[in-house]
Parts: C-alpha cells; sequence; structure tokens
C-alpha cells in the first residue's frame, strides 16, 4: 500500500463488503479516476464462506468467529435468493432522502449491472395488473406493487464472484479485518483494526444488519444522533409449493399485507421462496429463521416457505426494539436450543409438536429444527395476528391453514437504529456516509446496493 500525495492512505475507506460496500466500490471504480479505495470486511473472501453447519455432524449453530452467512464478501445477501425487489413500497425509505424516481432509477441500474455479471437470463416478475390483486382485495389482503428480480442463490453467487474479480485489481480488499473503530482527523478518518490504522479522506459505512452494535458505539463515539423504534416479530411459514403455486408461478414473490380484526395490526408475508428451504440465521449470537431458494431446479424442494411478520412500533420512553426482538428469539433459543419447529394443528390445538408429530408431517420440514410450542415463546398479540392472517392467506391459497403447515418460529426483522444522516446519506461530519442497512435507511439488497450507488456518485461530484 502506498501513500498518496495528500499522505492519506487511500480516497476512500469503505467498512464492509455487503452490497453497500461493494456497490460503493464498483460506481467509484467506473469512474476510471484512480482512486484509491479500501473495503475493509471481518468475513472472509466469499470463496472461503462456509457455514459448518450440515444438519448431520453439526446441527446447529456454533457461534464462529464470524459468521459465514452473514459476513464476508457480498454480505448478508451472499447466500441468500437474489431476489432485488424494485420498488419503494418495501425494502427501505431511500426514497425519502434521494426522491422516489432517483431511488427507483438506481435499483433499475443496479439489476443491470447484475445482469451484465452473471445474472442474464433470470427472470424480472411483476405485481401489476394481476387477477390475483383483485383476489387480494376480495378477502381483505393487499397485495404490494413491486417488480422482483429473482437471482437465486446460486446466481447471486456468481454474480458476486464476477463483481469481485473485476473489484480485486482496482481496490485493495483487506478481509478478516474488523474495523474496532473510526477516528475524525483535521481531513479525513482513520480506521482502527487491533494494531493496524488506516487513513482515508472519505469513509463510507457500510456494516449491515451484523455490525449494528459497533454502529451504535461508532454514532456514540462521534456523538452522531440515531432513533430506534421497530423490530418485525413472526414466523417462517412452510408448506407444499403446489398450495402458493398460483402466487408464485406468476409474481414469485407476493408481499401480501393483512389489518388484523382483533389488534389492528399489520402482518406481511416477507421474503417468499418457492421450492426453497428454511435456514437458521445468527444475528449478535442469537438464532432465528430465515429461508431462501435456488434458481437452478435441480436444487428445488416440495416447498415453499415465507414469513409472517408484525411490526412492533414502540413509543417513549422505551427505546430498545431491537432489544425487545432479541429477547423473544432468546426464548426461543433457551426451549429449543435455536429455532422451534410446530405444526399448525398443534398450535391452534394448544399443544406441543414433537418428533413424533413433525415425523408424521406431510410437510417433510427443509431444516432440522426443534419440535417446541411457538405459544411459549411469541406474544400473544403477535401469535394471534399471526393466525388470524394464516387463516385469511387460506382463502386466496387453501391449504395455507392444513394441519401440517409448519410455522418456524422465531423469524425477527431487527432494524438498525435510524443514523441522523442528510439527503446524502452524509453524516453531520462531511467526508462520513452511513449507507445501507447499518443506516436505518435501507433493509434489502436492492435499496443497499442503490444506496452505495448513490454515494459513490456523491463522492465523484464533489472529488476537489
Ligand atoms: C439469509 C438471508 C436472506 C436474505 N434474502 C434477501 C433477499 O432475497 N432479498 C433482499 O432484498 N434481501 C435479503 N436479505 C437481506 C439483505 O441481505 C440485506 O438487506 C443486505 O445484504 C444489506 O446489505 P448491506 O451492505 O447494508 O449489509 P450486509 O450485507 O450485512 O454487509 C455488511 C458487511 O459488513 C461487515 N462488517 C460488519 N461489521 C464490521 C466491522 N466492524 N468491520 C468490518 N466489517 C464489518 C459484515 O461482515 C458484512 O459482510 C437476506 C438476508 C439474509 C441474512
Amino acid at each position: 500500500m502506498s501513500q498518496n500525495t495528500n499522505g492519506m492512505d487511500y480516497d476512500v475507506l469503505i467498512v464492509g463488503a455487503g452490497p453497500g460496500g461493494i456497490f460503493t466500490a464498483y460506481e467509484l471504480c467506473q469512474a476510471n479516476r484512480g482512486l484509491r479505495i479500501g473495503v475493509f470486511e471481518c468475513g472472509n473472501p466469499l470463496h472461503a464462506r462456509k457455514c459448518p453447519i450440515d444438519g448431520k455432524k453439526i446441527k446447529s449453530c456454533i457461534g464462529c468467529r464470524t459468521c459465514a452467512i452473514m459476513n464476508g464478501f457480498g454480505g448478508a445477501g451472499a447466500f441468500s435468493d437474489g431476489k432485488y425487489n424494485i420498488t419503494n413500497q418495501f425494502g427501505g425509505t431511500l426514497y425519502e432522502y434521494v426522491g422516489k424516481a432517483e431511488a427507483l432509477e438506481l435499483m433499475r441500474y443496479v439489476d443491470q449491472i447484475n445482469l451484465s455479471h452473471g445474472g442474464d437470463g433470470t427472470k424480472l416478475y411483476s405485481t401489476a395488473n394481476t387477477a390475483i390483486k383483485k383476489k387480494c382485495f376480495e378477502n381483505d389482503l393487499h397485495l404490494l406493487d413491486a417488480q422482483v428480480r429473482h437471482l437465486g442463490t446460486d446466481k447471486n453467487y456468481i454474480v458476486l464472484q464476477n463483481l469481485y474479480d473485476e473489484l480485486k485489481d482496482q481496490v485493495d480488499f483487506y478481509f478478516s479485518t474488523e474495523i474496532d473503530m473510526v477516528e475524525r482527523l483535521e481531513s479525513g478518518y482513520a480506521l482502527v483494526s487491533g494494531q493496524k490504522r488506516f487513513t482515508g479522506r472519505r469513509c463510507v459505512i457500510s456494516v449491515g444488519r451484523s455490525g449494528s452494535k459497533w454502529m451504535e458505539s461508532v454514532c456514540a463515539a462521534l456523538e452522531i444522533p440515531t432513533r430506534s423504534n421497530r423490530v418485525d416479530i413472526g414466523v417462517r411459514v412452510e408448506l407444499p409449493a403446489a398450495v402458493f403455486s398460483h402466487l408464485t408461478d406468476e409474481l414469485y414473490e407476493s408481499k401480501i399485507v393483512y389489518r388484523t380484526k382483533q389488534f389492528e395490526d399489520l402482518v406481511r408475508t416477507f421474503c417468499m421462496n418457492p421450492h426453497g428451504v428454511v435456514v437458521n440465521e445468527n444475528t449478535n449470537g442469537i438464532v432465528t429463521v430465515n429461508g431462501h431458494s435456488y434458481e437452478d431446479p435441480a436444487l428445488h424442494t416440495e416447498n415453499t416457505n415465507f414469513a409472517l411478520l408484525v411490526s412492533k412500533h414502540f413509543s417513549e420512553p422505551f427505546r430498545d426494539s431491537n432489544g425487545y426482538g432479541e429477547s423473544i428469539a432468546r426464548l426461543s433459543n433457551m426451549l429449543g436450543g435455536g429455532v422451534i419447529v410446530q405444526r399448525f394443528g398443534d398450535l391452534i390445538r394448544g399443544r406441543r409438536s414433537n418428533v413424533q408429530r413433525i415425523s408424521e408431517s406431510f410437510v417433510v420440514p427443509t431444516l432440522a429444527a426443534q419440535p417446541g410450542d411457538l405459544s411459549l415463546v411469541i406474544p400473544k398479540r403477535i401469535l394471534d395476528g399471526i393466525i388470524e392472517m394464516i387463516y385469511a392467506l387460506d382463502k386466496i391459497a387453501p391449504g395455507t391453514a392444513n394441519d401440517d403447515t409448519l410455522l418456524y418460529g422465531v423469524e425477527v426483522k431487527f432494524y438498525n437504529m435510524e443514523v441522523e444522516i442528510d439527503r446524502n446519506l452524509q453524516t453531520k461530519h462531511k467526508g462520513l456516509y452511513v449507507i445501507g442497512d447499518c443506516s436505518g435507511v435501507t433493509h434489502s439488497l436492492s435499496h443497499a446496493s442503490a444506496s452505495g450507488v448513490y454515494v459513490a456518485r456523491h463522492i465523484l461530484g464533489t472529488q476537489a
């Protein structure tokens, strides 16, 4: 690494090699200005990311130093389903900062980059003008508008590998390099990692959900205001793919919202994976559930899975919404050693599922979770909302409320606290940007990637 004329190691320091960090680096490189860019990532390069859980010898999380699912090149999205939703209706509130038209333009731009790096030939689904929308209305359900590019876990991996191959000669990547601290300098920033120190004129932080606690400490140290008031709690539903095939064949992913009669809470479907698998997710040592599916038909399962989530917004004086979600997830970890699975029929009969009931189920679970009782874990109000929505979905997808439908819990969507940033996604400290999921502004691949492109363009536009 050589020093440039300004006495700094880099023009731009990027913390985190998830979609936010990758697309910042990509867009900066596109300008061909010979900028010196350093990307610092606590996880491994893509090829070295391997979760030890094999379902045989190692059945549950063993708490690796960095989680191969969440950390490393590609970030939390590396083994995801690779669903890039092009919409302002969910996935983040980037449009509040950059405007709705620009947010969509950025997401379409990201889509083109993905296509040109290995995603070519994948399908773009759309919810607009479908008969399903009408059917949802008739049953008090609301289908949100979106275009969805489904790369699939396999193609998503190829796209990431191609992006890395293109960037690696133009960018210095530091893997297994956890940044401990960000320091303000007179004309830039320093990143501290153990005994090492890296300086740069601008600094872009994109540490995602897994870096949320660290992000809080950075904001506290640099006196950047934050606020936090939301967490989504629910279950992952797994059922025969045929039950949802009329929706998934046409839309791939349908985001459906329902307002419960009892509490008027909003329950929504989230992250739908036709013919997919249910997986563990580890956030800050707490095991929750998630799901994905492959583009390659050879890797398809008989099942479809999706989450049903209830958003909890808290008012003052309570501020620790993530702590609330964590406590509920901890309960499931305490009772089940990780994720708990329960048949819907057992849940509504008020009894736990056990190994025998699960083994006799017509739906074969794709995740080896502990059979148990979710009503001992999930607060009544949230569980009642989920049960109500399952019955509502049963009207548009008969079979959803079958006894053998599997519910895995808990699924928690932690929202990073919202960091105070301006319309350029810049903190009150000039040249320090916070983007992607760690900013609290985005919660998805497309929005996080788009925020990276946006900030790179701002940096290029203001470069002295
Ligand atoms: C299993 C799974 C499936 C998903 N499926 C989808 C999907 O299909 N569609 C969708 O839109 N979204 C999906 N998501 C969410 C999506 O992955 C995230 O919204 C997206 O990755 C956010 O990008 P990001 O760059 O902000 O953060 P991340 O992708 O989380 O990347 C942040 C990176 O920063 C690194 N880091 C953290 N702290 C430090 C530190 N102190 N020093 C150095 N490095 C650090 C982390 O290791 C990580 O690699 C999924 C998530 C998971 C876990």
